[in-house]
C-alpha cells in the first residue's frame, strides 16, 4: 500500500519532460507501481496539450521553414539507441524486480559501505553527471544522519524504514531537500533497497560517516 507520492510540482515536471535524467528515472520507477500518480501525470499531460491548442497562433518569419529545414539538414544523425548494458546486474532479493525505468542504465556490483550497508552506482546513458545510486541496507540497520546539498528523490524498491518524519515502504516515494535532516532506520523483517537521485551530495554527520560518503561519492 503506497503512502507517499511525488507532489504535483514533480508530476507536472515529469509530464512536461523537464525533470533531470536521474530524477526522471526515480520518478518513473514510482509511476510504474502507482496508478494514482500515473493518472495525475496523464491529466497534466492533457492540460499541457490543451494549453498548446488554445494559445493564439503567432505569425512566423517568412524564412522560418527554410531555416528549420536547414537546421534539420545540419544535424548529425541521431545517436543509435542505447543497447541494454552488457555488464551483469547485481543480485536482488527474491521477488524484487528492477524498475523498467532503469532498463538502459548500467548498474555496478554491490559495494560495501559499512556493516550491513551496500551501495551500487547507477549510470544513466547520455547523462554521466546524473548522481543515481542504489542503497541496500540490512534489517535493523541505520543510515548515518544526513542532510542534502540539493534535492534527493528516493523510490523504495523493497523493505521499509522510518526516518523520524514518516515510515516508508515498498513503492513509496520521497523528496527531501537541504531542510530535511534525517536518519533512515530500517525496520525489522527484511533488507531495504532504495533507488535515489541526488542533486548535489549527501552531507553526513560525523567524521566516519562523512568519510564513507566522500569515499563512495554519494
Ligand atoms: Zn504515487
Amino acid at each position: 500500500m503506497i503512502q507517499h507520492h511525488p507532489n504535483d510540482e514533480l508530476l507536472l515536471a515529469a509530464a512536461a519532460g523537464t525533470l533531470g535524467p536521474g530524477d526522471a528515472i526515480v520518478l518513473a520507477a514510482h509511476l510504474e507501481g502507482c496508478a494514482r500518480c500515473r493518472a495525475n501525470t496523464r491529466m497534466f499531460e492533457g492540460v499541457g496539450g490543451a494549453m498548446l491548442e488554445s494559445i493564439e497562433p503567432a505569425l512566423m518569419a517568412s524564412d522560418a521553414l527554410t531555416r528549420t529545414l536547414a537546421a534539420i539538414d545540419g544535424k548529425t544523425a541521431p545517436a543509435a539507441p542505447v543497447a541494454a548494458p552488457a555488464q551483469p546486474r547485481p543480485g536482488l532479493p527474491p521477488g524484487v524486480a528492477w524498475p523498467r525505468s532503469m532498463a538502459h542504465c548500467a548498474v555496478s556490483r554491490w559495494h560495501w559501505m559499512g556493516p550491513g550497508m551496500r551501495w551500487s552506482r547507477v549510470t544513466v546513458p547520455h547523462a554521466p553527471d546524473a548522481n543515481v545510486f542504489l542503497l541496500r541496507i540490512g534489517a535493523g540497520k541505520a543510515l548515518a544522519n544526513h542532510t542534502h546539498t540539493g534535492l534527493e528523490l528516493t523510490h523504495v524498491m523493497c523493505g521499509s524504514f522510518h526516518d523520524g518524519r514518516a515510515r516508508f515502504g515498498a513503492g513509496d516515494f520521497d523528496a527531501a531537500d537541504g531542510d530535511v535532516h534525517h536518519q533512515p532506520v530500517l525496520e525489522a523483517g527484511g533488507e531495504c533497497i532504495c533507488l535515489a537521485s541526488v542533486q548535489g551530495r549527501l552531507v553526513f554527520d560525523g567524521t566516519i560517516a562523512r568519510w564513507v560518503g566522500a569515499l563512495v561519492g554519494i
